[in-house]
């Protein structure tokens, strides 16, 4: 069911608000801007129904916070303004509102104009939801990657804990394509996917499609050992598949190469040197023969680092 946070300084209306939009969404309040923001940043609502007056923190204050979060900033705003007060809504707008409203509240509009804001919502959310993932394989995308990556760096740098990456090659890929026909070929993919995307196991862990038959995994707060650990558990597991590749010069089935790399973000290691490591060590499992994972060995400067 969809959420909607009520904010106003008068408990009053906070009741008599929460009443009617009932019917459309699960109600929670708060009673300043603050406590608002706070609540937000815990679990973020759907819709907002933001009081422009209050005290301390208006409610222009709290939209513009919202608005420059980008935790926040997609969770549209309805102001409740003061009947005919229309500098107010002028305000309530600028500050990045999507919609207001005026006292004395009516309820059929009330509803239809919540009831709007939140089938647009849960539509934009769908966008969002679909363009992060790889039609193909289920899995997040290159572009989504990307992003996480960048996010689970920059929250690395702020806790010191290492980061690991886990790249996967599928081997002689072209030579199943060539064999079994590439409508077969996406099927492999698929079964590939899947048996990454099992090892994802903790809500941080990012699988991706990041090329057209390599994947990626991205573990958070992972050492060097327990990301060799995790590659090893999706090679065993592909093998395990039992997709059979007579064309293989490797096994008689479906084998993949793994590249692992570990590093403490931070001055002495960047995002882009995590994905070279990577893929170096991806490289070296390929040159050994395939179907092996490969640990790109740190650098001076990360074993200084402390990784
Ligand atoms: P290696 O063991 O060195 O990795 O050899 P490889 O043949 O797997 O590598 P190469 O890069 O030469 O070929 C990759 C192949 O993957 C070529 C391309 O046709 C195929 N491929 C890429 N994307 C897709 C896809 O979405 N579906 C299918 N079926 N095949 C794809
Ligand atoms: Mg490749
Ligand atoms: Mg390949």
């Amino acid at each position: 069911m969809n959420s909607i946070l009520i904010v106003d300084d008068n408990v009053h209306l906070i009741a008599l608000l929460g009443k009617m939009l009932a019917p459309i969404g699960q109600i929670t309040f708060a009673t300043s801007g603050p406590a608002a923001l706070a609540q937000m940043r815990e679990r973020a609502p759907d819709l907002v129904l933001l009081d422009a007056q209050m005290p301390a923190m208006s409610g222009y204050a709290v939209c513009e916070a919202m608005k420059s979060d980008p935790e926040l900033d997609r969770i549209p705003v309805i102001f409740v303004t003061a009947h005919n007060d229309v500098a107010a809504e002028v305000q309530g707008l600028a500050a990045g509102a999507v919609d207001f409203i005026s006292k004395p509240f009516n309820e059929a509009i009330l509803l239809a104009r919540a009831r709007t804001q939140l089938r647009l919502k849960c539509l934009s959310d769908e966008l969002r939801r679909r363009a992060a993932v790889d039609g193909l394989t289920g899995l997040d995308n290159r572009a989504s990657f990307d992003q996480r990556l960048q996010l689970e760096w920059a929250r690395a740098v702020r806790s010191g804990a290492p980061l690991s990456l886990v790249l996967l090659d599928v081997d002689h890929f072209k030579k199943y394509n060539d064999r079994y026909g590439h409508p077969a070929g996406d099927g492999c993919l698929r079964q590939v996917a899947g048996a990454l995307g099992a090892q994802a196991r903790r809500p941080a862990d990012v699988a991706a499609r990041v090329g057209g038959e390599e994947f990626a995994l991205l573990l958070p707060d992972t050492d060097a050992a327990g990301a060799r650990d995790t590659a090893e558990r999706i090679r065993s597991a592909v093998a395990r598949l039992g997709i059979a590749h007579e064309a293989s010069a490797t096994a008689a089935h479906v084998t993949v190469s793994i590249g692992v790399a570990t590093c403490r973000p931070g001055p002495a290691c960047t995002a882009e040197d995590l994905m070279k490591h990577a893929d170096q060590a991806l490289y070296a499992a390929k040159a050994q023969g395939r179907d092996r994972v490969s640990v790109e060995p740190a650098p001076a400067a990360l074993i200084a680092a402390g990784t």
